[in-house]
């Protein structure tokens, strides 16, 4: 556990190098996801019973199971609209993917989550919880902590590894960054790796918008995939996975009709 602003907290993890979030009030505390499975989650919780005993609301930033499927050490949780959804449709999908790798998400109980109120009174100190539009999914939430200038962006933010294209709406992402650094950020906690500066969330959003024009040169022709990884500032997995999640432009039909 790492103190990174007064009462603010993250769990960093080896596995997947990822990043959890507690926010400690006079009267509350507020859990930023639950982990990868029951266990997990329920390490996470004695992890934050050592530093709180106040009751918690428990959110998740999104609906993938590195970040939701520990939620039933919490007994409940609030998420964006979609993300319930999300979790109904993918869920088994996303065990059938992980157990090998984590064999706890095979058995983790579903547990959906509840609409999320627009902020949280932790006593002393409100938290304000946002969707920003669609980016690394449908649904993803930003915890917004004023007092101290922290936001809690989930995988919108990526340090460490390239952003996660695979369920994401890749145009839309950078307007996603661009909400959170409105919000005049001091620091950013991603939902993986450590925390950065509103500089570095500045060049993940021009590196998206990079990957975003080459999609659709790519689709409209004008350069080949090879080219498109050659000028790509992810690996080459990251480009065609943002390129699953663009449209596909038919060629306009010729006036010939050829
Ligand atoms: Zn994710």
């Amino acid at each position: 556990m790492i103190e990174v602003a007064d009462g603010v907290w993250i769990r960093r993890h080896a596995e997947l190098d990822l990043t959890l979030g507690l926010i400690v009030g006079d009267t509350g505390c507020l859990v930023v996801d639950t982990g990868i499975d029951e266990a997990f989650g329920q390490a996470w919780a004695n992890a934050i019973r050592e530093i709180t005993d106040l009751p918690w609301t428990v959110v998740l930033t999104h609906g993938h199971f590195d970040h939701a499927f520990g939620t039933a050490a919490f007994g409940g949780c609030f998420a964006s609209e979609g993300c319930r959804e999300a979790l109904v449709e993918t869920a088994h999908q996303q065990a059938a993917e992980w157990s090998a790798q984590f064999p706890g998400v095979a058995t983790a109980p579903l547990v959906l989550p509840l609409p999320a109120p627009f902020s949280v009174d932790l006593g002393g100190r409100e938290v304000l919880l946002s969707h920003p539009g669609p980016g690394h999914t449908g649904h993803d939430l930003v915890v917004q902590v004023p007092d101290v200038k922290v936001v809690f962006a989930g995988d919108l933010v990526e340090q460490g590894a390239p952003p996660q294209f695979g369920d994401s709406y890749p145009v839309a992402w950078p307007m996603a960054l661009e909400k959170i650094l409105d919000a005049g950020p001091g620091l950013v906690v991603p939902g993986h790796g450590d925390p950065v500066t509103p500089d570095f969330v500045e060049r993940q959003r021009t590196e998206i918008t990079e990957i975003v024009t080459l999609c659709e040169r790519l689709n409209r022709g004008e350069i080949d995939l090879e080219g498109a990884v050659s000028r790509s500032p992810y690996p080459r997995k990251t480009l065609e996975e943002a390129l699953a999640r663009t449209i596909r432009r038919r060629p306009l039909r010729r006036p010939d009709g050829r």
